[in-house]
């Protein structure tokens, strides 16, 4: 394979203190796929996609977007072409389903733009639409999630972060999610990297995959082929 990654993330390694959370991470994004990263409990998944984002600081390496340097701040990155949809959702509760869209909309000046992109979004996510000027605080956690990913889409990324969007979620709402993750994928030509310990669901879901252990990445492969690795079913796959 020898097209240049979309996402390139060469070398990154993180501390927290004296602990070593990143020890050197290398993962390679390309354009049009959905990358996942599947680990254990603490093994660096959310500290990977925060340090993508610049929301925690890198000791070392680098991140690039279509062969540039990503900028050190958030906003910037955002403004880049990379958006996050956080673990644990973080929408904004006392705004409402359209106010927590617009705020991820802050790198488009173009109101029409908004308009269209939000229109986009509640197509993919028609529960959303019927309760746009609900308060996000008050949704389910299913919704919320949907919020979170249609927040993440508002900014019209190139890539698109996805940290454990299954966490606390009821198995048929999950793969309400993940279907429409796979539509857009598919529709938009979204470009996706996602963390999950849920490794079952994440291989189904993705074109490649990475294994993370304690900050390092220890294996690398076709989504298929990691799905029946001895190795992977073992440590990852037992039981869900
Ligand atoms: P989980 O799936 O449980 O969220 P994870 O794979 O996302 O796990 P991280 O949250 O990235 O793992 O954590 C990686 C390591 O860094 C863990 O050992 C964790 O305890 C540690 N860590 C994370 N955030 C901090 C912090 N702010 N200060 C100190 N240590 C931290």
């Amino acid at each position: 394979n020898n097209r240049a990654s979309l996402l390139s993330v060469n070398n990154l390694t993180v501390n927290y203190g004296a602990i070593q959370a990143l020890k050197g991470v290398n993962l390679d994004v390309y354009s049009g796929e959905i990358v996942a990263v599947i680990g254990a409990n603490g093994a660096g998944k959310s500290t990977l996609m925060n340090a993508i984002m610049g929301a925690v600081p890198r000791a070392g390496g680098e991140v690039f977007l279509d062969g540039k340097l990503l900028p050190k701040e958030s906003f910037n990155i955002v403004s880049a072409g990379i958006s996050l949809s956080p673990e644990g959702r973080k929408v904004f509760a006392p705004l409402t389903v359209i106010e927590n869209l617009n705020m991820g909309a802050f790198p488009i000046k173009n109101r029409e733009e908004i308009y269209s992109e939000m229109e986009k979004v509640f197509k993919l996510f028609p529960r959303l639409n019927e309760r746009k000027t609900q308060y996000a605080g008050t949704l389910s956690g299913g919704e919320q999630q949907m919020l979170a990913i249609g927040r993440a889409l508002m900014a019209k990324p190139r890539v698109l972060l996805l940290d454990e969007p299954s966490l606390g979620l009821a198995p048929i709402i999950i793969s309400e999610i993940f279907k429409e993750l796979t539509e857009i994928n598919r529709q938009l030509g979204m470009t996706i990297l996602i963390v999950e310990q849920n490794a079952r669901k994440a291989l189904l879901l993705s074109h490649r995959a990475y294994v993370i252990q304690t900050g390092q990445m220890i294996m690398e492969g076709n989504s298929s082929d990691l799905l029946h690795n001895k190795d992977v079913e073992e440590a990852y796959l037992g039981g869900n």
